[in-house]
């Protein structure tokens, strides 16, 4: 199978390219990049317009399988993340059961590799069954491929369980993976604590809840030199903690969702709407403009959306007994496009960074790059396309979207992994 992916305009800020030419993708690698090439064989894919990056990584996903396949499954979850454009995922431990020993993560595995349209990298859960107490087998899930750690959902309450999780994840040489939240000081908390809280009568989640564990994790990282990555940061204190570990030189990462970044605590509004639930809160503008400084400032290494499917009958429901979470495969990209590439306030090479090339780094798999002999995991972007988010348009199959309704400009029209394409003229390709 070979595709020649002609007058694109071509985004890798690896290899300092930001020009026009074509791509010539064979046996699975990239075999040329360059202007006026020709290819007997090829498959010739008119890309005029359009830009080609790296394919494009969600380090924060929900595929809900083993399970839950009520709310998504690897099939549906997968065709959810080509479908957003993304060429792999890395895949959260709470599942039912938790993804906390090897044949969890050969499952995830397996089934991803029979029915995936993605790659997916498996998180292993920090302790058995997400429950603080004992490590989950670490070592014998490294043996079986997982990338990373995390107890996301939840996180690891006791300082002293953090330290040993991060011990055994430093000898095998894997990041940390830190969801902050401290449960007995934010308790059953479910917005923002303060103005939202008060003007909805609902219990707040304070952001102190979250910056405790951001500051108890990075003395963590300080002590046993393990990578700690910060998982869906909110607060502007929460971003400040983050810019000074970095500073002092400590191996500390985030991440934010596009929840986080384009909508705050005043979007719940009198219709209590449930999709807007989620876990850390939306927070308040200030926290809002914080978080996207640091996306910009490179404080915040990688976006990701935290895509949290869920049933019908989990967000149909009273806000204060519905489901935290909300999907975000499929809306991403287009988010970022509209609000932060088309506005000037971030160029191509940025985005990129931030959501192909970061993310690998963090779970330290092969970086992708736009260059001869690289594998060719590629996204394909129209960036002029108008479009508007609806629950009929989603793979998913989940509808708990915030942004339902939104029009969007710029998607992704194509995605090759390992130059098989999984999607084709927006279209998943099974
Ligand atoms: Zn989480």
């Amino acid at each position: 199978m070979a595709f020649l992916l002609k007058n694109a305009r071509v985004v890798d800020p690896q290899v300092e390219l930001d020009e026009v030419c074509d791509i010539l993708v064979e046996d699975g690698k990239i075999a040329q990049v360059g202007k006026g090439l020709s290819a007997a064989n090829a498959e010739e894919i008119d890309c005029t317009g359009k830009v080609v990056t790296p394919g494009l990584v969600d380090i924060h996903v929900h595929l809900r399988d083993p399970g839950q396949e009520q709310k998504e499954d690897i099939a549906s979850g997968t065709r959810a993340a080509a479908h957003g454009g993304f060429t792999a995922v890395a895949c959260m431990p709470n599942t039912k059961p938790t993804i906390d020993n090897a044949i969890t993560v050969e499952y995830v595995q397996r089934m991803a590799e029979k029915v995936g349209k993605c790659r997916v990298h498996v998180v292993g859960s920090c302790t058995q069954g997400l429950a603080g107490e004992t490590l989950s087998e670490m070592g014998d899930m490294v043996r079986h491929g997982a990338v990373a750690f995390t107890d996301d959902g939840h996180g690891v309450q006791g300082a002293g369980m953090m330290r040993r999780v991060m011990d055994y994840a430093n000898q095998f040489g894997k990041v940390v993976m830190s969801h902050c939240q401290d449960e007995d000081l934010v308790g059953d908390g479910v917005v923002n604590e303060g103005v939202c809280s008060t003007r909805l009568g609902m219990l707040g989640w304070p952001a102190e809840g979250e910056e405790l564990q951001i500051a108890r994790d990075i003395a963590l990282c300080r002590l046993t030199g393990t990578p700690l990555h910060i998982q869906h940061i909110t607060t502007a204190r929460g971003v400040d903690l983050v810019r000074q570990a970095k500073a002092e030189g400590l191996p500390v990462t985030a991440e934010a969702t596009p929840h986080h970044l384009f909508l705050n605590e005043d979007a719940i509004d009198d219709t209590y709407n449930t999709y807007l639930k989620v876990n850390p809160p939306l927070r308040t503008e200030e926290d809002r403009l914080a978080v996207t400084a640091g996306v910009l400032d490179g404080t915040i290494d990688c976006i990701v959306t935290d895509h949290a499917p869920h049933t019908d009958w989990e967000k149909d429901c009273e806000f204060a007994i519905a489901a935290f979470g909300m999907t975000g495969l499929e809306t991403s990209l287009g988010l970022v496009l509209t609000q932060l590439v088309r506005t000037g306030v971030m160029d191509y090479a940025q985005m990129v960074q931030l959501m192909a090339v970061n993310p690998r780094s963090i779970i330290q798999v092969d970086p992708v790059t736009i260059q001869e002999g690289s594998v060719a995991d590629l996204t394909v972007i129209d960036p002029e396309v108008e479009w508007t988010v609806s629950v009929d348009d989603f793979c998913s199959k989940a509808k708990n979207s915030g942004f339902i309704g939104a029009t969007l400009t710029g998607r992704a029209t194509d995605v090759f992994v390992g130059g098989v394409p999984t999607l084709r003229n927006g279209a998943i390709v099974e």
